[in-house]
């Protein structure tokens, strides 16, 4: 059989923000789902780091994630407008045994409403992740709930990056809320025509898949 592209494959392509204190597992939870890797060291990530997966989901239709990890130190916030620059979705998350980072998930969910929004105007879905459920937790999970919903985001889910708990689930969750988003409309810019994202031929291997289209 010729390596020949066998067919079309529509597909969608979403640039996703991780955001939180330093330490909270952002670089881990993008290891642990892109390569299923866990490194129990700390090495603080330096300006971003950017990582993308293709996620099937269904038969005909696949989404590339671009994973954008935003360092957590105070000194780059002044940074985050360009790193946020296009985003369709965040996870925004907190150390569950840290009850200070926690306290700063208002701060990061108000700097992400601030400086980015989807191309219609509506705020990015952002979505809570409570990471290291594996360590003893100071946040109860009623708290977390009315926490969640206070803040406006539109969804929580508990995470063991560590013991890979709820990581691919977190992933789906997000990424079907942007197909929904998308679906609706709200990833479109009311001013370009609709239908004005390009769609490209993919490879029939889904690793070697690349780009699809942005409404972003
Ligand atoms: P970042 O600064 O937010 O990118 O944090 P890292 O991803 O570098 O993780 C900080 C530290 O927490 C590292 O030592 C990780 O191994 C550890 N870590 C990350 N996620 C978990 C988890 O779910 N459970 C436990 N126990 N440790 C974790
Ligand atoms: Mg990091």
């Amino acid at each position: 059989m010729s390596d020949a592209p066998r067919r079309f494959r529509p597909g969608k392509e979403y640039k996703v923000i991780l955001v939180g204190d330093p330490c909270v597992g952002k670089t881990a939870f993008v290891r642990r789902f892109v390569a299923n890797q866990f490194d129990p060291s700390y090495k603080a990530t330096l300006g971003v780091e950017y990582s993308s997966k293709v996620v099937e989901i269904s038969r005909d239709l696949q989404v590339k994630v671009n994973l954008w990890d935003v360092v957590g130190q105070e000194r780059f916030r002044a940074m985050t407008r360009a790193f946020y620059k296009g985003a369709c979705g965040a996870f925004v998350l907190f150390d569950v045994t840290d009850e200070e980072t926690f306290g700063q998930v208002v701060t990061w969910k108000k700097d992400i409403d601030e400086k980015v929004s989807l191309p219609s105007g509506r705020p990015i879905p952002c979505l809570l992740l409570a990471n290291k459920i594996d360590l003893e937790a100071k946040v109860s999970d009623d708290t977390l709930q009315q926490f969640a919903e206070d803040h406006k985001f539109f969804a929580h889910v508990k995470t063991s990056v560590k013991k890979n708990t709820n990581i691919e689930v977190a992933v789906s969750i997000l990424i079907k809320e942007m197909l929904r988003l998308d679906k609706e409309g709200f990833m479109r810019d009311a001013k370009k025509p609709e239908g004005s994202e390009s769609t490209i031929m993919l490879t029939s291997n889904p690793s070697e898949s690349t780009s699809i289209s942005c409404p972003c």
